[in-house]
């Protein structure tokens, strides 16, 4: 064979990525349930598609590829995943290695990578960050998997993926599930930053009440400081927008119900399995679940009058913008420290040793979460010291503490008027508790011990302690 790896799967993502690997020089086979997809994509793009070998059968696609193969899977994920590697599967020999670049559930990606892992055949679990555009021109690319097959892999990904100063946006980050993990707690993260956006908007609109195109230019600026990312920037973009049908703002007649795919919701759940509290992770979820009943909303709108926002002044002080960006700062860096807090436990629990700077260097550049900041993250998990958490990393810590007012002042008043903000909140509770050295879980333990006698620890003794309560 000749080609240097082959794709399976030519929807949106594995046509751009095929056309990616092709124009950057290497030869890539490509097949596709519907195999007409296979020739229009080398027909429809001359001069890239010299580099792509279309293929009408698996025994063809198969054969058009060099040894050890690399076959890299790009159909929708969950069931037609295992189809394609169990019809594949018979056709390949020892050595060879299966990609799952979709959005897989990590659990899955274990699963296959033990069963593969145990006929001979590798197994790689790839997350892929940045949509079409980034398939096409440059993704965030996080690899999990066999170690010993990624220097098969590394002269092409290196290529292909996005740069940030010139660093390539791809690391192999652990065996087995570690890639997917990664890619599932950057779309937790991604919703929380955008649950927390949102809610600036929605105070901007119902508080101050501004327009589009002023809140546009404001994220515009916010795009020029600390909050400088892909998604202010787009926030910007889609607010100075006009609908060419009614001249009306874009983001005004836009129905809000928001979609979602599921791997927010993977990351709460996996979150919580590992004991960690992904709350802004989480209330984005829970907001974009409750968004889509919108009739439901509506009734519910009509039975409650409207909060007395009196006294409630967002544009009260000359400063409320400044506010609201410090605001956003601060529960965005919880935001990020909750997943990062994810991904050190999942580290932990399954043995991964996930290399934490690194996932955030290849975030800086190719992936919706993109930004200066992860540069900002990648130094505090570069000093060599042990990072507990983020919210304990000595310029967070300044940071936070400079930005934790405005967060306050600017949650406390959005409660008062009855302006949801169910992830700024999440943020800041989560902080309050963490920097808590005496906590409240004292009176949880009292309780369960006399309901259930589970037992407690003392302040002033070593053991395992139980009360003997009174009878209630
Ligand atoms: P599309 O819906 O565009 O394409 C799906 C592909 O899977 C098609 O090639 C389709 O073949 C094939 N397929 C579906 N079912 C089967 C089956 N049972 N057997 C064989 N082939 C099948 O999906 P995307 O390209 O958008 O997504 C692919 C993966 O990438 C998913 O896991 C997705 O979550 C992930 N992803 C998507 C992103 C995006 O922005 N779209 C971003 C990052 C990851 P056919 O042409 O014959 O229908």
């Amino acid at each position: 064979g000749q080609a240097d790896i082959g794709i399976l799967g030519l929807g949106t993502m594995g046509a751009n990525l095929a056309l990616n690997i092709a124009e950057k020089g290497f030869a890539v086979a490509v097949g596709n349930r519907t195999t007409a997809k296979a020739f229009a994509l080398r027909d429809d793009n001359p001069g890239i598609g010299e580099n792509i070998l279309p293929t009408e059968s698996l025994e063809d696609f198969v054969a058009a590829l060099k040894t050890p193969r690399l076959v890299l899977f790009m159909v929708t994920a969950g069931r037609p995943v295992d189809e394609e590697m169990e019809r594949i599967a018979p056709l390949l020999s020892p050595g060879d290695v299966m990609i799952d670049a979709g959005n897989a559930d990590f659990n899955d990606t274990v699963r296959r990578s033990t069963a593969v892992e145990a006929t001979g055949l590798h197994f790689v679990g790839m997350g892929v960050s940045g949509g079409e555009l980034g398939a096409r021109h440059g993704p965030s690319i996080m690899v999990g998997g066999a170690r010993e097959t990624y220097p098969l892999l590394e002269p092409i990904l290196e290529k292909i993926a996005a740069r940030y100063e010139g660093e390539p946006c791809v690391a192999w980050l652990g065996p087995n599930g570690a890639g997917h993990f990664v890619k599932t707690i950057h779309n937790g993260i991604e919703y929380a930053d955008m649950q927390m956006i949102a809610e600036i908007y929605g105070i901007m609109r119902d508080g101050i009440g501004l327009k589009p195109a002023e809140m546009a230019t404001i994220f515009a600026d916010w795009n020029t400081r600390g909050l400088s990312s892909y998604l202010i920037e787009i926030t910007a973009v889609t607010l100075a927008e006009t609908d060419p049908d009614t001249g009306r703002p874009m983001v005004d007649v836009i129905v809000d119900e928001a979609g979602q795919k599921g791997t927010g919701r993977w990351a709460v759940i996996e979150a919580q399995k590992l004991g960690v509290g992904a709350t802004t992770i989480e209330a984005a979820v829970s907001a974009r679940g409750v968004s889509s009943r919108r009739g439901e909303r509506e009734n519910a709108a009509a039975l409650y009058r409207d909060v007395e926002t009196a006294g409630v002044e967002f544009g009260g002080e000359t400063d409320h913008i400044a506010a609201l960006e410090q605001a956003l700062e601060t529960a965005k860096i919880i935001a990020y420290a909750q997943g990062y807090a994810t991904m050190a436990a999942a580290s932990g629990e399954y043995g991964w040793s996930l290399p934490l700077a690194e996932i955030a260097r290849i975030w800086r550049a190719g992936c919706i979460i993109r930004s200066r900041f992860l540069d900002d993250i990648a130094r505090a998990y570069d000093t060599g010291e042990n990072v507990v958490n983020l919210l304990q990393a000595p310029d967070f810590v300044a940071r936070v503490a400079a930005g934790e007012v405005a967060l306050r002042r600017v949650v406390a008043k959005a409660v008062l008027a009855g302006i949801p903000v169910p992830a700024l909140s999440a943020a800041l509770a989560y902080f309050d508790d963490y920097r808590r050295a005496r906590g409240t879980t004292n009176l949880t333990q009292a309780q369960r011990d006399l309901f259930g006698a589970h037992t407690f620890r003392r302040l002033d003794k070593e053991g395992v302690f139980h009360h003997r309560w009174p009878a209630v």
